[in-house]
Parts: structure tokens; sequence; C-alpha cells
């Protein structure tokens, strides 16, 4: 999609600390981290918002849950770790490619802010 931050980045036009690539999704660190393993997982192809993704690609959406998994697993946080889907501008979310932030290696509180 035109103008996508993240499809770009998916694209390999915008460099990034890449974790993570298959056929369907890529992970990246975040460029501003709230933890010391903070990772954003994103599909390759465009969906706005977790809840469309869901809608229109659900295996899409799999892939995406087993690659935040899988980067858990390899930085070391699989026993503990925390995975945030901001969904509208209402709830936090900037970039409108949906995107799993995957956290951990600190104490998470709960509720969150
Ligand atoms: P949201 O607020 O939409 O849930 O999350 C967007 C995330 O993307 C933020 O945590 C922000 O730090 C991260 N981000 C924004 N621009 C870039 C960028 O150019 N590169 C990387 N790696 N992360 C970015
Ligand atoms: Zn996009």
């Amino acid at each position: 999609m035109a103008d996508c931050l993240f499809c770009s980045i998916a694209a390999g036009d915008i460099p990034a600390d890449i974790v993570l690539s298959n056929d369907h999704v890529i992970a990246f660190r975040d460029i501003a981290p709230q933890a010391p393993v903070h990772v954003l997982v994103i599909p390759k192809e465009h969906h706005a918002n977790v809840g469309e993704l869901a809608n229109q690609a659900p295996q899409t959406a799999a892939h995406v849950l087993q690659a935040a998994k899988e980067v858990a697993e390899a930085q070391g946080i699989g026993d503990g770790y925390r995975l945030v889907f901001n969904t509208g501008a209402d709830a936090g979310q900037t970039v409108f490619h949906v995107h799993a932030h995957v956290l951990g290696k600190r104490d998470l509180t709960w509720p969150p802010g």
C-alpha cells in the first residue's frame, strides 16, 4: 500500500533491524523500545488492524501469532512475554498496518497504562 511505513519496511525500502522473516511475515525491533525486548511482527500484506486481518486473512493472522512465539523464544522470553495489538487511535495505534508488539525481559505490570 502506498504511503504505508510498514509496507515500505516489508518491501525493504526502509531499513529495519529484522530478527525474523518468512514468506508471510517479518519481525523487526521497535525504533523506540518500551522493554529490553520489543519486537514488532507484521504480515507482509497490508491490513489496517488485527480485526481486519482476522476477517480478511485468518491464516495470515495465525502466521503472525506463530512468528510472535518464535520471536519470543529466540529472544529468550518464551516463558513470559506480552503480545499487544493496539487497535484504533483510541487505543494508541499510530501505524495503521497491523503489528503485534512482542515485549519482555522486564517486569510487566497489569493493568497496562
Ligand atoms: P502502535 O503505536 O501503532 O501500536 O505502534 C507503532 C510502533 O511502531 C511504535 O512502537 C513505534 O515506536 C514503532 N515505529 C514507528 N516508526 C518506526 C520505524 O520507522 N521503524 C521501527 N522499527 N519502528 C517504528
Ligand atoms: Zn502497510
